[in-house]
Parts: structure tokens; sequence; C-alpha cells
């Protein structure tokens, strides 16, 4: 039998109200694997996440989680998030700036249940990866760097012990040494066992880390292949490589 995806996308179309972004879009997440997704601006790149997420409405086409169809109404985004093990770092980081970095981590682990027992290891592990957040624990977390803030997003995702963590972008607006601070903590995190479904401007450092990649032009699959085919393909030296 051929491995079954953790995640596949099997033909969707999705949108929002004004009209769909998403036709006729596939991709496949295997267990371990790191997957990127390139594209430009308004290509529908986070329109991919957000759908997977539960948060734009699935039209056609279906979303199996390892193998199992979830449709859009079925499970709620939490239930998605706490009982299936899908990990969303969404554009922006969508940290609480006015609540403390132990508060927004706090959100993490609730979204696994709180009670269960579950997530205390979990939560110390995620301390340990990454000390600066345990150093800055009662601070506000709006007064934390970028790179910081992106961190913190990180590790409350991780909070929620996710088996795919979808990262929006994690390099934006980022200096490059923060950026790849940022990418070497997604090295230890896939080295960990994640999957990784990354979205990324910068497809130089998304192809380093990537096993297999897809290049995604107005809602539609352009381009894919694996890390090194995408980074020998002209058109993408062309496009993408060759502006970052
Ligand atoms: P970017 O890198 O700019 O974020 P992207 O590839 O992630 O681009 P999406 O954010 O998925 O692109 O957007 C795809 C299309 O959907 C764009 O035309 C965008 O204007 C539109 N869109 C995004 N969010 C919404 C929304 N909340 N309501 C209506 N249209 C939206």
């Amino acid at each position: 039998d051929a491995p079954r995806a953790l995640l596949a996308l099997e033909g969707i179309s999705a949108g929002y109200e004004a009209g769909l972004v998403l036709s006729d879009f596939s991709l496949e997440v295997g267990a371990g694997e790191v997957v990127t997704l390139l594209g430009a601006n308004g290509a529908g790149k986070s329109t991919v996440l957000r759908a997977v997420s539960g948060l734009v409405p699935v039209v056609g086409g279906r979303i199996l989680w390892q193998g199992q169809q979830i449709g859009s109404g079925k499970l709620s985004r939490v239930e998605r998030i706490a009982h299936t093990g899908l990990g969303h770092v969404p554009e922006g980081r969508g940290i609480f700036p006015d609540l403390s970095v132990r508060e927004n981590l706090r959100m993490g682990y609730f979204a696994r249940g709180e009670g269960t027992g579950q997530g205390d290891d979990e939560w110390e592990r995620v301390l340990e990866m990454f000390p600066i957040l345990k150093e800055r624990f009662a601070q506000r977390a709006g007064s934390l760097s970028g790179g910081q803030q992106q961190m913190l997003a990180i590790a409350r995702a991780l909070i929620g012990m996710p088996k795919l963590l979808m990262l929006d972008e994690p390099s934006l607006g980022l200096a490059p040494l923060v950026s790849e601070q940022v990418f070497e903590k997604l090295r230890e995190i896939v080295a960990g066992g994640v999957s990784v479904l990354l979205v990324e401007q910068n497809a130089h450092a998304a192809l380093e880390l990537a096993d297999r990649g897809y290049v995604i032009q107005r809602g539609r699959v352009a381009i894919s292949g694996t890390a090194d085919e995408l980074r020998a393909d002209s058109r993408l030296s062309e496009s993408y490589l060759a502006v970052h």
C-alpha cells in the first residue's frame, strides 16, 4: 500500500463572498514531510491554509486528514486544531498583544483541551525550546520584537501538539538574521517529527527546508516538484528566486 498522506487537498474550490480564489486545487503533505507553497501576492496561498483550518468554506473537492474527509461545518475550527493535530500559525502571527507571553501560550494549551493533562509535558518542552519566551514570561506580548512574536506564535501552536504545522509567511517583516533564527527553530521542529506546510515569500529559505513544493498561480497549481527540481526550474528563478 502507498503511504497515506497526512493531509490531502483533492481538487478543492474555496474562496470568499466576493468570489472563488481556489479552483481545482490539489496538494499533499505526507507524514514527516515539509512542503512549501510558493506564489505571487494574492495567488491564494493564505486561502489554502484557511481552507484547511475551516476559516473559509470549501465548496468543491475534498480535504482528507489522515484519510478521513473533513468538510466545512463538520468539524469546527477549534475542534480541528484541538483534536486533529493541526496547527495554524497565521500571517501576522495572531498573537494577543495586550496579553502576557504566558497568557498567549495558555491559549495553545486551552486549545488542546485543558484538564486532560495532555499538554503538561508539552508546555515544559516548548518552553525549553524557546528560552527567550521563558525569560519574558510576564511581559506584554506586544512589547516583544517581531522575531520573538513569531517565536511566540510558533510556540503557541506547538503546545497544541500538532502533527502538522501550517505556517503563513513566518519570515514576513523580519530582518535576514532574525528570519534565519526562525528557520533554525523550524528545522528543530521538523527534526522532532512534526510535518510542515509552509507558505513563504522567501523561496530560497523555504526550498532549503522543504522536501517538496508547489507554486500556486491564480488559485491553481502551476508547478510542483521536489525542492531540488523547483530550485532548478527556470520558471521559478525568473519569477521568485531571483527577486529575493
Ligand atoms: P499574500 O502573499 O498577498 O498574502 P496570498 O497568495 O496568500 O497572498 P490570499 O491571501 O490567499 O493570497 O488571497 C487570494 C485572493 O483572495 C486575493 O485576491 C485576495 O484579495 C482575496 N482575499 C483574501 N482574503 C480575503 C477576504 N477576507 N475577503 C475577500 N477576499 C479576500
